[in-house]
């Protein structure tokens, strides 16, 4: 056992990061792959964080007992709230009561994919739902996936013109999701162990909407991301510790080729991660009294 002094000397300028997909889901490394990205970024810990599955976790698990790199298990959900919102679930420790649930969301997926390939063949492109699915590589389908198969063909340069110019919000070839209610997804998450957590809540994280979430089971909320402005890190950092909501973030990260995001880049201290942990226990003592 190390004293409590020790253990905050040691994790002095440790980071972490709390956000990222690899090809479970969106991402264009293979779990593996990602937790090699960090150890090599000098990480201490990371969650993967694929969209709708934990399929990529126990690949993750093993590369990171060799590296030495501890592995959050997560999955981010897209819920509906006002429009879309994404949550965090991570410190998933019943992976088995969430995965019918996963395996229903993934569905859906594939079945707006084939609505979506369906618009840009209307559209004149000739995208086809074979196309996606090898892109997908068995993961859960994302709009990623048909950026990828439109840049095949040549009428995108990039994942981000392929959003702009078809996929995107109010774009021709814009499929809504099925959606969860955010009050339904934070309760899944809990049903599985974790802890839910707002995803890169950005200028929608105000005094109202996370007070209203805390009121409804929320435990946390990333206060860094790269999509945020600095005025939103300091708002949602303040609202974070007036309403006891955990901190969490990170990159984000999908793969060094989908963009310029560099993993690691948040800079998430250990110690958040470390808050995570004694909240978890607090609330398994809790349970264990109830
Ligand atoms: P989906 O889960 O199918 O709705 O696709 C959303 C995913 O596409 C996100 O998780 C990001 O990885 C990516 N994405 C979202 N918006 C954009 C954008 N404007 N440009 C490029 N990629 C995006
Ligand atoms: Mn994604
Ligand atoms: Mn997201
Ligand atoms: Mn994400």
């Amino acid at each position: 056992m190390t004293t409590p002094a020790r253990d905050e000397r040691s994790a002095h300028g440790a980071f972490v990061d709390l956000h990222m997909h690899s090809t479970a889901s969106d991402g264009s490394l293979p779990a593996s792959e990602v937790v090699e990205a960090a150890a090599r970024a000098g990480l201490r810990a990371m969650a993967l964080t694929d969209h709708d599955t934990l399929a990529g976790v126990p690949e993750a698990h093993r590369a990171g007992e060799r590296l030495g790199v501890r592995i959050v298990p997560g999955v981010e959900l897209s819920a509906h709230d006002d429009g879309e919102v994404h949550l965090l679930g991570l410190h998933i420790s019943r992976p088995d009561h969430l995965e019918s649930r996963l395996a229903d969301f993934r569905e859906a997926r594939r079945t707006r994919a084939e609505r979506i390939v369906q618009r840009l063949n209307e559209l004149g492109l000739p995208v086809t739902m074979e196309g996606v699915l090898e892109h997908a590589g068995g993961g859960a389908i994302g709009r990623p996936h048909v950026a990828r198969a439109i840049i095949a063909l040549g009428r995108a340069r990039d994942q981000r013109e392929a959003f702009d110019r078809w996929l995107g919000f109010g774009k021709p070839a814009y499929v809504e999701k099925e959606y969860l209610a955010v009050r339904d997804a934070i309760a899944l998450v809990h049903e599985a162990g974790g802890i839910a957590v707002l995803a890169h809540p950005g200028a929608a994280g105000t005094r109202a909407k996370l007070g209203e979430l805390r009121g409804i089971g929320l435990d946390g909320v990333e206060v860094r991301h790269p999509s945020h402005t600095a005025e939103d890190i300091a708002r949602i950092g303040t609202l974070a510790e007036h309403f006891g909501l955990l901190a969490s973030g990170g990159s984000d990260w999908h793969g060094a080729s989908a963009g310029q995001r560099t993993i690691g880049c948040m800079n998430i201290p250990l110690s958040w991660l470390e808050k995570q942990d004694a909240f978890l226990r607090e609330r398994a003592d809790r349970e264990r009294v109830a």
